[in-house]
């Protein structure tokens, strides 16, 4: 398995809170974590300062599962980055949209919607409760989830419905999210996961590591998207070939 942690990697280096909290960065913070649970995968890394945001076609054809974190940079990704990422999941690539990613232009590309939420910041605790035990992004993984402090996100998310949803999130302040969701694009499998605030160590939290290795293996089709690659021309209308 070939993962790729992309992270845009500004909060980290501009806000003293979220240092401290992931001085590594969340991309590398994220490796870290999953490593253990994935024994035969390959990581990288890319963020948006690289030359193509690390993104470049060679990157994306040896990528089997791409991991997004974004938020203040959104409208910096480019647009050739952007096709390409979108071009590839087509083709088999999978995709893990992170948290505010629900906000990046790969994700709304895709869904075709607005993709926004409500959200408060207020020390919340969430629970994400399993909703379909049997799927293979919820095995092993006990529920509920609790994070004690997190960001909340709440309904309305205009998404369009979920292939299937695996976790449903509920806040002490009484709202409720869609947080686990499953999606497939052309031949590429998409998994939306909300928890992930910079400002609390989410992606330190077992359970979450849990659910991450979990949606890598489901998203991993390397018999698939290895037949095609990102530099395929046009690949939106020809994927099927
Ligand atoms: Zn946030």
């Amino acid at each position: 398995m070939k993962i790729t942690v992309w992270n845009e990697h500004i909060h980290e280096r501009k806000n003293p809170e979220v240092q401290e909290i992931y001085p590594e960065g969340i991309h590398r913070a994220l490796v870290k974590g999953l490593e253990p649970l994935l024994e035969n995968a390959e990581f990288r890394t890319a963020t948006l300062a690289e030359e193509d945001h690390g993104l470049k076609g060679e990157d994306l054809d040896s990528t089997d599962v791409l991991l997004w974190w974004g938020h203040l940079a959104h409208d910096q990704v480019s647009d050739e980055v952007l096709e390409r990422v979108h071009n590839r999941v087509l083709h088999g690539m999978g995709l893990i949209v992170l948290h505010s990613a629900h906000l990046s232009r790969v994700f709304r590309r895709l869904m075709g919607t607005s993709c926004n939420l409500r959200w408060r910041e207020a020390d919340d605790r969430e629970l994400l409760w399993t909703v379909n035990p049997q799927h293979p992004i919820a095995a092993g993984v006990e529920f509920p989830i609790e994070l004690e402090r997190h960001e909340m996100y709440g309904e309305f998310f205009d998404i369009p419905q979920p292939d299937e949803l695996v976790f449903v999130s509920s806040f002490s302040g009484g709202e409720v999210f869609r947080s686990g969701c499953c999606f497939q694009r052309g031949k590429g499998r998409v998994f939306y996961f909300s928890p992930g605030h910079e400002t609390y160590p989410v992606y330190r939290h077992p359970d979450v590591l849990k659910v991450l290795s979990n949606a890598v293996r489901w998203a991993c089709q390397p018999e698939i998207s290895k037949i095609e690659t990102a530099t395929s021309p046009n690949a939106p209308t020809d994927w099927w070939r």
